[in-house]
């Protein structure tokens, strides 16, 4: 989830080997290592307010990959391949386009 909506769903498993949603990506990128000692990762910018989301995909500010559709228009959660459901522009039969 990210501000309150459900971005992708699928099984764990799936999710944390392959995740789809650009904010699963960075979710995931971020989580620290048992074995590694490396600098951890966050996500950069802030969370959104969930009183005045952004207009359009409310991770739009966040994404390293959005494009301009992104900023004005809401993408809906579609299943992208059998159980499999992301909320994103670019993402499209399990991959990105
Ligand atoms: S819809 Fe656009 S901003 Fe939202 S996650 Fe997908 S690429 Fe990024």
């Amino acid at each position: 989830m990210y501000a309150g909506c459900l971005v992708e769903i699928g099984p764990t498993s799936e999710i944390l080997r392959d995740p789809l949603h650009p904010y699963t990506q960075a979710l995931i990128a971020s989580l620290p290592s048992l074995d590694a000692r490396e600098e951890l990762r966050g996500i950069p910018g802030l969370p959104p307010s969930l009183l005045r989301p952004p207009p359009g995909c409310a991770f739009h500010p966040r994404c390293p990959v959005a494009v301009r559709r992104c900023q004005s228009e809401r993408p809906l959660l579609r299943e992208v391949c059998p159980g499999r459901w992301v909320a994103c522009h670019l993402v499209m039969d399990g991959g990105f386009v």
